[in-house]
């Protein structure tokens, strides 16, 4: 006989960990099924996120950081340190225990919830059965009335550069070098290929960063981009838009051809990390003769209740259309698991957070001024610098800006977006704000603790109105 859940969720990423505990706390009986192995061959739960994403990459930002703190502001401070010196194997080992705190962390959730964790390959077939092959080729079968697809996503390769796990790495593999390269290149300059070119190059090596498109970071406020821009070249990183990549050729070094503007040209490389985006995990997960519904670029197409169009076999996270972030899949597996409970929930999309852990970080959430004005929306801007904020001037952090757009008419807030110091907390003040449909004048009326970097939140929401204190320069808004 195979075991019969309520649920059975495959996937132990963020979207499906969270999932499963939450539809276990709603009384449900649930497996959940995770293939990923960690670098000693254990089972390792929370995807991609915990195992080689998001925790990983911000303990070498925060890493990186220390060192070029050390080498760079230290000595402002009065503080001396003498010969600096870098350890990239404590490094590493420290990323890693931070990885297996977390993925452990997961694993006693598990426990406690009473989720039944599967280490395998999951496959869903016929009636809601899931074939779990282990990591010794056993098979079994588990039988579920309800099943979440959470399987997640890869890095895409590009087909002139494949992937060697030596000198052209994805992010993975960039996460693990032993050694600080000397010349790194990476193609892309999205959101991975700007946290690790920062990590990298703190650690010492020389950046260039290939970018097709003209544009940097297209979805971001217009304003921000170019001053983000401008501060990560001066700090040192190469970001070269316009710039296609079309051939490499792997010798002693990474040749890299590439066409812009001026024609051909060519570099070469110790590594190069190829960060040009990431694609579902939607081929293999279903039996020949099932389908999820699935379209050209491989996300699996649901409706507003995640249900696919398999009879109560549900998706989640980066496997379903929408940004690929770890938040966006949380929000998802508490919604699906409510929804089989029978209970109501919602994700705002309209309100998601996103992050650039750069330094200074890049946050936002809502609309940008651009698309406002494409949508023919009138709108209010209230902006603050970090360099008029007391406890960014004490920090020695002052690089960047808040900017908050607000709707002309009703004044509500519409878009908030951060260059700045911790700009990734900060905008959880802006995200609260916007999920209560709070007006500019609502955060003016607002108090802010003195001196903290949110006090440019609240002058940029001042400003909204022309009344910012700490700014001598008022200007006549702003209705655009
Ligand atoms: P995943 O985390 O990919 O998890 C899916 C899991 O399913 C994996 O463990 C996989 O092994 C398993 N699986 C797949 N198929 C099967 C199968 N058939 N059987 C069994 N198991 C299977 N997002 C942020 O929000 N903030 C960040 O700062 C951030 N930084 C990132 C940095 C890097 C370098 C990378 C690569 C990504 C980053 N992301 C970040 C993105 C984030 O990691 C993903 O959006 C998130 O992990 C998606 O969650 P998920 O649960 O949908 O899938
Ligand atoms: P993201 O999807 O945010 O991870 O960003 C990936 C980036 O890689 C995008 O901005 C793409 O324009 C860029 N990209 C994709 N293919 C190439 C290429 N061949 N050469 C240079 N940049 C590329």
């Amino acid at each position: 006989m195979s075991e019969q859940y309520d649920v059975i969720v495959i996937g132990a990423g963020p979207a499906g960990y969270v999932a499963a505990i939450r539809c276990a706390q709603l009384g449900l009986q649930v497996a959940c099924i995770d293939e990923y192995l960690d670098e000693r061959g254990k089972p390792s739960p929370g995807g991609t996120c915990l195992n080689v994403g998001c925790i990983p990459s911000k303990a070498l930002l925060e890493s990186s950081h220390h060192y070029e703190q050390a080498q760079q502001q230290f000595a402002e401070h009065g503080i001396r340190v003498g010969q600096l010196e870098l350890d990239v194997a404590t490094l590493q080992k420290r990323k890693q225990q931070v990885v297996r705190d977390l993925t452990g962390g997961i694993q006693s959730l598990f426990k406690a919830n009473k989720v039944a964790f599967h280490p395998g390959r999951a496959t869903l077939q016929q009636n809601n059965r899931v074939k779990v092959t282990d990591h010794d080729n056993h098979a079994t079968t588990l039988n579920a009335e309800h099943v979440i697809l959470a399987s997640g996503s890869r890095p895409v390769e590009l087909p002139f550069a494949p992937f060697d796990d030596n000198q052209v790495v994805d992010s993975t593999g960039a996460l693990a070098f032993d050694v600080v390269p000397q010349r790194l290149g990476i193609i892309g300059a999205g959101v991975i290929g700007l946290e690790l070119g920062s990590v990298w190059q703190r650690l010492g090596a020389e950046v260039i960063v290939l970018e097709a498109q003209e544009t940097f970071l297209p979805g971001a406020d217009r304003d921000i981009a170019k001053q983000a821009n401008k501060l990560l070249g001066q700090q040192g990183l190469d970001i070269r838009q316009g710039a296609r990549v079309e051939a490499i050729h792997s010798g002693k070094t990474v040749k890299v051809d590439y066409t812009d503007g001026q024609g051909s040209q060519s570099l070469e490389f110790d590594k190069l990390i190829v960060a040009i985006g990431r694609r579902p995990n939607s081929e293999g997960l279903c039996a020949d003769d099932l389908s999820p519904g699935i379209d050209e670029r491989g996300f699996v197409q649901v409706d507003d209740h995640y249900r696919t169009n398999l009879e109560k076999v549900y998706a989640v996270g980066d496997l379903i259309p929408g940004p690929m972030l770890a938040h966006k899949g949380m929000e998802e597996g508490m919604a699906v698991a409510e929804r089989i409970a029978g209970q109501y929930a919602e994700v705002d999309y309209d309100n998601i957070p996103f992050v650039i852990y750069t330094h200074p970080e890049i946050a936002w959430t809502g609309r940008t001024e651009q698309q406002l004005k494409d949508a023919g929306i009138d709108y209010r801007v209230g902006q603050f610098p970090f360099s008029a904020n007391g406890r960014a001037r004490a920090a020695g952090d002052t690089d960047g800006l808040i900017k908050v757009l607000a709707d002309a008419h009703t004044d509500r807030v519409l878009g908030v977006h951060m260059l700045g110091p911790r700009a990734s907390e900060l905008i959880g003040q802006a995200v609260i704000a916007r999920a209560f449909s709070t007006s500019a004048e609502d955060l003016a009326l607002t108090m802010f603790a003195h001196p903290t970097l949110s006090e440019s939140f609240h002058e940029a929401a001042l400003d909204v109105g022309d009344r910012a204190i700490h700014r001598a320069t008022s200007r006549k808004n702003k209705r655009k």
